[in-house]
């Protein structure tokens, strides 16, 4: 998939973008640089979802597919919003939550009902609830961990045994246009460790890891 980039973007030393590639210089929390990316396109302070305007403080990026549900923290899928709206959005999707702010008070309880079971029906399946096209199957043996995570064991523990009920990593490994992981480390060790051939990505076509 190709990732929203501005046309111009430069995080001192860190990454860069040329000729439409986002070009990462230096190993940081890839998500640190998806929030600068976001907030640049998409502004700092007037809430995406009630439009008002707040200070910094009370801002925060909301994931528009929950994270919950495998939603990546990439621009495409990350909304400034203010902390009270992502509060109240819980784990809806951003087209449910617009849905459940128009609903009458007393119709609210029984939408979120439906969606909740909607959810928990796909979790079941072990299907991602974000747009198919932003996924693909690629070989474990094919990807590049060049870098070295910082995850202990209990985080281990608590993937393997997610993928082990659900047949799914709820963090889906996000790689670059060359195969290298840039998020979702530990979703590729544990797919290593049990020796799993293919494993769920999101390849980012226009994004190049260059350290
Ligand atoms: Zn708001």
């Amino acid at each position: 998939m190709i990732v929203d980039l501005p046309e111009k973007f430069s995080m001192e030393g860190v990454a860069v973008i040329e000729n439409g590639i986002l070009k990462i210089m230096r190993y940081i929390a890839f998500s640190d640089i998806m929030y600068e990316l976001t907030y640049q396109m998409k502004g700092r302070n007037i809430c995406g979802y009630c439009k008002k305007e707040k200070e910094k403080k009370k801002m925060t990026l909301d994931h528009m597919y929950p994270q919950e549900l495998g939603g990546p923290t990439i621009p495409n899928n990350l909304l400034p919003c203010c902390k009270k709206c992502n509060r109240t959005k819980g784990n809806l999707t951003s087209k449910e939550f617009r849905k459940y702010l128009k609903k009458k008070q007393e119709e609210k309880g029984k939408y979120l009902e439906k969606v909740q079971k909607h959810q928990e029906k796909l979790k079941k399946k072990g299907k991602y609830h974000i747009p198919i096209d932003w996924i693909e199957e690629r070989k474990v043996s094919d990807l590049k961990l060049l870098w070295t995570p910082n995850y202990s064991d209990t985080k281990y523990k608590k993937v393997r045994k997610y993928y082990e009920e659900t047949g799914m990593f709820k963090k889906i490994v996000i790689v670059d246009r060359n195969n290298q992981i840039l998020s979702g480390a530990v979703s590729y060790i544990v797919a290593k460790k049990m020796k799993l051939k293919t494993i769920t990505v999101i390849p980012l076509e226009n994004v190049e890891l260059t350290v």
